[in-house]
């Protein structure tokens, strides 16, 4: 059996790993690499291997940085199946067809660039089309029901705890080759310990070989219980002043998780009613799929769902879907929550509410995501005193404030708690899915805590041979 390294190998983007055994070809993953404009034009373009060759394909969980590139795979004259857990599915189905939407702008962007400088206009690798046409190569599989996908390969999805329907992935492999049982881990993107809405990660016995993420190494994030005070303080803050908190918040799980939290809150008295907005569509349509889940959350979220009084419809909460609703947002009296996409402010209508709100002194934009370097977001957090938004230059005034303990990825400690729990000889680690920097904090501290295997970090298009 061989695995190739073909994406997120020394960074966090697009997720893509090729297995080869027993005749079959097997892909975990087909993300889309998010870097530079014209470099991930570049790399999303071309796949390391013929796309019509792959016999089916094992999705982890719907980021785009792991499903961005199914589209322009099957494009490509791939005709197998694509297996994943059912709500992964389900946020496909509005999160493929928006990257394709944010795509076509991006080539429509480099056009208008490349035709000054008389350049052949480029093509989209995929279109709107594409992504919905690919929606039907899923087949879905619950956790913990194995199922044979090629043979001699069984596949079983356990919870990942990351976002709704993120998996792990186990395959018990029959090598023909030498005759032996060899069973692999993939870890996927692995989810914190104590989430609310999710389950913690589950554990897998009798391991051989893991593929393992990386995204947090050597880095911790604020305790959860200072940073909910720190979210009811900001929150005191605006209804004292009377003025507006701007959240920019990635549309799936993050807004979700945000309402979750704000309702709690509520209920614990800890706040008081605030008027609260989610502007996004993407976000108003993940919402309605996290409802019909909620046997894929924790079941105390479920409960939640059912008997507290929905706590992604709470008094005073408004999901925005159309244009000219967003626009009145901007005349809106009063304090006000305002959440709204894309987390790293680098698009979506979340643009409109900061040019609104940015030089107002008493308003707070609050940040509770990872913002890439040179996004606005970054350059906000960053604090830089002017910013560029839609071509015009804004002073900021309003204060700037983050809490990183919303992320939906395991910190160093989490990431050595579960590897810790994976149980079996793990003969060999190979780590994807992170900055070298973070990489390599985490292979040290894995190497010593685990002497009995080697932990290695895998090499962008690297082939091992197991
Ligand atoms: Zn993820
Ligand atoms: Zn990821």
């Amino acid at each position: 059996m061989k695995i190739t390294f073909c994406g997120a190998a020394g960074t966090t983007t697009g997720s893509k790993h090729l297995i080869e055994v027993n005749d079959a070809r097997i892909l975990l993953d087909c993300g889309l690499y998010q870097g530079r404009r014209s470099e991930s034009i570049e790399r999303n373009s071309h796949f390391p291997f013929d796309p019509e060759k792959i016999d089916c394909v094992i999705l982890s969980h719907a980021h785009i940085d792991h499903s961005g590139n199914l589209p322009h795979l099957c494009k490509k004259g791939f005709k197998g199946n694509i297996f994943s857990t059912p709500a992964t599915r389900d946020l496909c189905s509005i999160m493929l067809p928006d990257a394709a939407h944010i795509h076509e702008s991006d080539i429509a962007w480099l056009n208008r660039h490349r035709k000054k400088d008389d350049l052949p206009a480029l093509q989209p690798s995929y279109s709107r089309e594409d992504a919905e046409k690919c929606l039907r190569q899923f087949v879905t599989l619950g956790y913990d029901r194995p199922m044979q996908v090629a043979d001699g390969v069984r596949l079983t999805f356990i919870d990942a705890g990351h976002v709704l329907g993120s998996a792990q992935v186990i395959l018990d492999i029959q090598d023909q080759e030498d005759g032996q049982k060899k069973r692999l881990l993939f870890s996927g993107d692995i989810g914190r310990f104590g989430n609310d809405l999710l389950n913690d990660p589950a554990t897998c016995e009798a391991v051989d070989y893991v593929i393992m993420e990386s995204t947090y190494g050597g880095r911790r994030h604020e305790a959860t219980a200072d940073s909910t005070e720190h979210l009811c303080n900001i929150i005191r803050r605006i209804q004292q002043r009377r003025s507006r908190l701007i959240i920019p918040a990635f549309a799936v799980e993050r807004t979700q998780q945000l309402l979750f939290t704000l309702d709690g809150l509520r209920h614990e008295n800890r706040i008081g009613p605030i008027q609260t907005f989610v502007d996004s569509p993407l976000a108003v349509k993940a919402t309605e799929i996290f409802r019909l889940h909620v046997g894929e959350m924790k079941p105390e979220a479920a409960q939640a769902l059912f008997m507290r009084d929905d706590p992604f419809g709470f008094e005073g909460l408004r999901l925005i879907r159309g244009v000219e609703e967003s626009k009145a947002l901007n005349k809106i009296k009063g304090p006000a929550i305002i959440i709204s996409a894309s987390g790293m402010a680098e698009s979506g209508r979340i643009l409109h509410h900061l040019r609104q709100n940015i030089t107002h002194r008493d308003n707070i934009l609050l940040f509770v995501g990872y913002c890439a370097e040179n996004t606005l977001g970054w350059k906000l957090r960053h604090g830089y005193p002017h910013v560029s938004i839609l071509g015009d230059d804004f002073p900021v005034h309003a204060e700037i404030e983050t809490l990183d303990s919303f992320s939906g990825h395991a910190d160093h400690d989490e990431l050595l708690t579960w590897f810790s729990k994976v149980g079996g000889l793990k003969k060999r680690v190979f780590l994807v899915h992170g900055e070298p920097q973070s990489t390599e904090a985490l292979q040290i501290a894995l190497q010593a805590a685990h002497p009995a295997g080697c932990v290695e970090s895998a090499v962008f298009l690297q082939t091992v041979e197991l």
